[in-house]
């Protein structure tokens, strides 16, 4: 049986999403095939990092445990991981759960396709300039977007933000899936961010502040 490398398991409120606020198990896998410049969880990508190795049925007991339905599954990168396929067929059988995949959009997610009952919901990143990540972007993945999907642009300037803006007009994607503006914690002014969204009429378009960061410390860990 597979088994999986979890460097965190917690349960907490989701600091942001479409179910931001609500109660949520977060499952980190360790790993991540990306190095952007203001990753807050590099420690989770290191080589040693420490984790616990997981099979999908013991993931399974450990969320039933906590009584609570919605899961998180992150990173690092949580595609990235081995046989991750199977780990989200399992997790989808109990109709019960609802399961978020936060994932960096450079992974394909052509072959999570497959689930059609109770499939998982991505929250995809669109990685901006500021990340130095862009060119690894996916845009395929747009395609294969759903209504409960989520595509979140992390803004750390405003050339990020005019950017942004250019990549949601051009695939169209608030007529797809869900669109966050994020800024990255501390680096953008946020009446300026409030102002390019009045400024350009941006309808359909979420700005989002990490909820996690202003309840705890912004580096508090398993929060
Ligand atoms: S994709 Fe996420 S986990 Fe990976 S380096 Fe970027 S911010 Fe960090």
């Amino acid at each position: 049986m597979k088994q999986y490398k979890v460097v965190e398991k917690f349960v907490s409120i989701n600091g942001e999403g479409r179910l931001a606020g609500q109660l949520a198990i977060f499952i980190r896998l360790a790993g991540c095939n990306l190095n952007c410049s203001y990753c807050d969880t590099k420690w989770a990508n290191e080589k040693d990092v420490a984790f616990e190795l997981m099979t999908s049925k013991e993931i399974y007991e450990y969320i039933k445990s906590t009584g609570v339905r919605n899961i998180t599954l992150t990173g690092g990168e949580p595609l990235m991981q081995e046989g991750i396929l199977e780990l989200l067929k399992e997790l989808s059988k109990d109709e019960k759960l609802s399961l978020e995949i936060e994932t960096n959009g450079s992974i394909s997610l052509k072959e999570f396709q497959v689930i059609k009952e109770n499939p998982p919901k991505f929250t995809m990143d669109y990685k901006l300039q500021s990340s130095n990540m862009e060119d690894k972007m996916d845009v395929d993945n747009f395609t294969y977007l759903k209504t409960e999907d989520t595509v979140k642009f992390v803004v750390g300037n405003m050339d990020d933000l005019n950017r942004a803006k250019a990549i949601i007009d051009e695939y169209k994607l608030t007529s797809k899936a869900n669109v966050y503006l994020s800024p990255v914690f501390g680096q953008i002014d946020l009446e300026d961010m409030v102002d390019f969204i009045k400024d350009n009429k941006m309808n359909g378009v979420t700005l989002q502040l990490q909820l996690h960061k202003v309840i705890w410390s912004p580096e508090k860990r398993g929060v």
